[in-house]
C-alpha cells in the first residue's frame, strides 16, 4: 500500500454554515473515490441552517425543521465530527477540540485547514440588549421569536393596563440590513394575520419600528429598491425610525442614542456581530494578515484570490470570516451565502491543486442578483440586472430560494408549507417548550420600574451594578440601595404583595432569582437562611414575631433534594 493512502493528507475544515459545509460538500466531489486525501468537517450543530428562511420560520409560515439540513446526509463523503473548536496549535497542526458528553479535550491532525467559522452574535456594547434583545442567527432564534410574539398577543388580549398593552403590541426590529428588512416585513405579516383570533386587540393598537442607524434601509440594494421596499413597509403600518442607533435595552423599552425610547417587549436585534473567537485568538497569534475594508481592520482573514490565507500556504479561509478580495477589483466579497458558496468551490478546486502541486484559480464571480422579501407577498429584487418590486420580486425570490435549498426533501416540504399557507390562516399554537431559566439578569434605565408596590412578588433581585430607590406609600419611606444588596424578599419569602415601588436611579443590572429557587438555597444553605433573617430583623421588625425571636416567615430545614428542587 502506497504511503499516500495509508498517511492520506487531512483537509480539516471548521464550521457548518454555507462555507463549511459546500467546501466539503464540492471537495469530496472532486476527490471521488480518491484514497490519498481525508475530509473533515467540525462543526458545533449537526445540523446546516439555511439562514435566508430564518425570517419566515420565525413568523411561522415554514415549520422550523423545514429549513435545516443534518450535516451528515449533505456530505455523506466526509468525516464529520460535532464538537467545538476550542484552540489551534500551529506549531503541532492540531486543531483543540472539546467533545463527548464529558467535553473531553481532543486533537484533531490536519495539513490543510479551512476556517468557515462566521461571525458571532455581539451586543456588549449596548447595555440590556444581550439580557432582553431577541437575535435573528440561528433556528433556536426564529423559533424563540415566533413564540415570544404569540405570547405577547395572548398577554395583550387580556391586558387591562393601556401602557401595558401598548408595549406588549409594539414590535421593533434595530437594523435595516436583509435580516432585519425581512424580519420586521415578516413579524408584521405574521401578527397582521394573527390578529382575527384576538377580538380583544385593536389592529390600530399594534406598531411595528425599524431602528436604523443610517437614512436608507437595504444599503447594499440599488437607491429606487430601497426606496421601494421603505415604502412597501411604510404603507404596511411599519414606523421607519432612521438615522438613530441602539443604546440600551430593558425588559419594556429599546432606547436610543438620540434620547428616544421606544416602550416594548419584543425586541429583535439584528445589528452587532463580532468576528468569531477562534478566529479573533488565530489573528493575534501572528503569522496572519488581517483583512481591511476602507482602511479599517475587520477581524477576518485577508486571503489571496486563491482563497488562501495572505502568507499562510494550507491555510484558507472561506465566507463571513473571510475577506476576500472582489472579483470587481473593489473591495471585498460580501458576507453573504451567494457568495460563501461560489467561494466554497472555489477553494475545494485549489485545495486539490495545492495537494497535487498543480496550479491554483482565482476566485472569480459576479452576484447574479439581489433579493430582499417584505412579506405579505411582496419582495424588492434585482436579478440579471432587471428591478423589480412587489408581487414578481416575491415570486422570483421564493423561486431562487427554492432553488437554492439543499436536497429535494427540504425542498417539496417548504413549497408545500408555502402553498397550505396561500389558503389557510397563520398556525398560533404557542410552544412553551425552551427550559424556564430560574436566574437570568435584567438591566434597567434611570426611571425604569423594576417592580411595582401591589405586584405580586414572584422574584428576589440582588443588584449587580447601579442603584436603585426603594418607596412605599404606605408607610413613606424613601431608601437607596446599591450594588451587592437585595431587594423583594419579603413578598417573596410572604407569598404577598410588593410593599413598595422600587426605580432605577441610574443604569442598573440586576440578577433575577425566582421565588422557587430562593426558597430552595435559603432552606438549603444555612448562611444564607442566616443573612435573610438579619436583613428581614433590620428591614422589616414590624413584621418580627413578638421578642424578636427567629423570623419564622423563612423557610426550614429539612434540605430539598436536588430532583425535587428541577421539580419546582
Ligand atoms: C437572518 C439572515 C438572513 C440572511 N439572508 C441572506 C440572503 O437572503 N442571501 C444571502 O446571500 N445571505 C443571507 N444571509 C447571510 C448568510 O446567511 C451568511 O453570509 C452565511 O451564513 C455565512 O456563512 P458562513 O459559513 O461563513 O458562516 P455561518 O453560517 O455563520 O457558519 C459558521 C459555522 O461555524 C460553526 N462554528 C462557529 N464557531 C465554532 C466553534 N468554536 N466550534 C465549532 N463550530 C463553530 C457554527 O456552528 C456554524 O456552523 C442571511 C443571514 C441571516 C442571519
Amino acid at each position: 500500500m502506497s504511503d499516500s493512502v495509508q498517511n492520506p493528507a487531512r483537509v480539516v475544515i471548521l464550521g457548518g454554515g454555507f462555507a463549511g459545509v459546500y467546501t466539503a460538500k464540492y471537495l469530496t466531489k472532486l476527490l471521488g473515490r480518491r484514497r490519498d486525501v481525508e475530509v473533515e468537517l467540525l462543526s458545533e450543530e449537526n445540523y446546516f441552517v439555511f439562514q435566508p428562511l430564518l425570517p419566515e420560520v420565525a413568523a411561522g409560515g415554514i415549520a422550523a425543521t423545514h429549513v435545516v439540513n443534518p450535516i451528515r446526509e449533505l456530505v455523506p463523503k466526509a468525516r464529520f465530527r460535532c464538537c467545538s473548536v476550542a484552540s489551534i496549535d500551529f506549531e503541532k497542526k492540531q486543531v483543540m477540540v472539546s467533545q463527548g458528553a464529558g467535553l473531553e479535550l481532543v486533537s484533531v491532525p490536519y495539513d490543510q485547514l479551512v476556517f468557515c467559522l462566521g461571525k458571532v452574535t455581539h451586543f456588549a456594547n449596548m447595555p440590556g440588549v444581550a439580557e432582553h434583545a431577541l437575535a435573528m442567527k440561528d433556528l433556536a432564534d426564529a423559533f424563540r421569536l415566533r413564540n415570544h410574539v404569540l405570547r405577547c398577543l395572548e398577554l395583550a388580549d387580556i391586558e387591562p393596563d393601556p401602557d401595558a398593552k401598548r408595549a406588549l403590541l409594539s414590535f421593533v426590529v434595530a437594523g435595516g440590513g436583509f435580516s432585519g428588512v425581512e424580519t420586521i416585513g415578516e413579524l408584521a405579516e405574521l401578527v397582521t394575520r394573527s390578529l382575527c383570533y384576538f377580538p380583544r386587540i385593536d389592529p390600530a393598537e399594534v406598531r411595528f419600528s425599524l431602528v436604523h442607524a443610517q437614512q436608507r434601509i437595504l444599503p447594499e440594494m440599488p437607491e429606487a429598491l430601497s426606496l421601494a421596499a421603505r415604502q412597501i413597509l411604510e404603507r404596511r403600518g411599519v414606523e421607519m425610525v432612521l438615522g438613530a442607533r441602539v443604546r440600551a435595552a430593558s425588559p419594556s423599552a429599546v432606547y436610543l442614542h438620540d434620547g428616544r425610547s421606544l416602550a416594548t417587549r419584543t425586541f429583535v436585534c439584528t445589528v452587532g456581530t463580532a468576528p468569531n473567537p477562534i478566529v479573533q485568538s488565530a489573528l493575534a497569534q501572528g503569522g496572519f494578515t488581517q483583512a481591511e475594508l476602507n482602511g479599517r481592520a475587520i477581524s477576518a482573514f485577508a486571503t489571496e484570490p486563491t482563497l488562501e490565507c495572505a502568507g499562510r500556504p494550507g491555510y484558507w479561509a472561506v465566507g463571513d470570516c473571510a475577506g476576500i478580495p472582489s472579483p470587481t477589483g473593489q473591495g471585498l466579497c460580501p458576507p453573504t451565502a451567494q457568495f460563501a458558496i461560489r467561494e466554497a468551490k472555489t477553494c475545494a478546486a485549489n485545495i486539490v491543486a495545492a495537494i497535487d502541486g498543480q496550479p491554483k484559480s482565482r476566485f472569480a464571480f459576479r452576484a447574479l442578483g439581489i433579493l430582499a422579501s417584505l412579506g405579505q407577498r411582496s419582495a424588492v429584487a434585482e436579478m440579471f440586472g432587471v428591478r423589480m418590486s412587489g408581487f414578481l420580486a416575491w415570486f422570483a425570490w421564493r423561486t431562487v430560494y427554492l432553488a437554492k435549498l439543499p436536497g429535494w426533501v427540504r425542498r417539496l416540504r417548504v413549497a408545500l408549507d408555502w402553498t397550505l399557507d396561500l389558503f389557510f390562516p397563520r398556525d398560533i399554537t404557542q410552544l412553551q417548550v425552551f427550559q424556564h431559566e430560574h436566574l437570568h439578569v435584567h438591566h434597567y434605565e434611570p426611571g425604569e420600574a423594576i417592580v411595582r408596590q401591589g405586584q405580586v412578588g414572584r422574584e428576589l433581585y440582588l443588584i449587580l451594578k447601579g442603584e436603585v430607590e426603594v418607596s412605599s406609600s404606605t408607610s413613606g419611606k424613601l431608601v437607596r440601595l446599591g450594588a451587592r444588596e437585595v431587594f423583594g424578599e419579603r413578598a417573596v419569602l410572604e407569598d404577598t404583595r410588593r410593599n413598595a415601588t422600587v426605580c432605577a436611579t441610574q443604569a442598573a443590572d440586576v440578577l433575577v432569582l425566582s421565588r422557587a429557587d430562593f426558597h430552595a438555597m435559603v432552606q438549603n444553605l444555612p448562611v444564607l437562611r442566616d443573612y435573610f433573617a438579619d436583613l428581614l430583623r433590620v428591614r422589616h421588625p414590624d413584621a418580627m414575631p413578638a421578642g424578636g425571636a427567629a423570623w419564622d416567615g423563612l423557610p426550614k430545614a429539612p434540605a430539598v433534594a436536588p430532583a425535587e428542587l428541577r421539580a419546582s
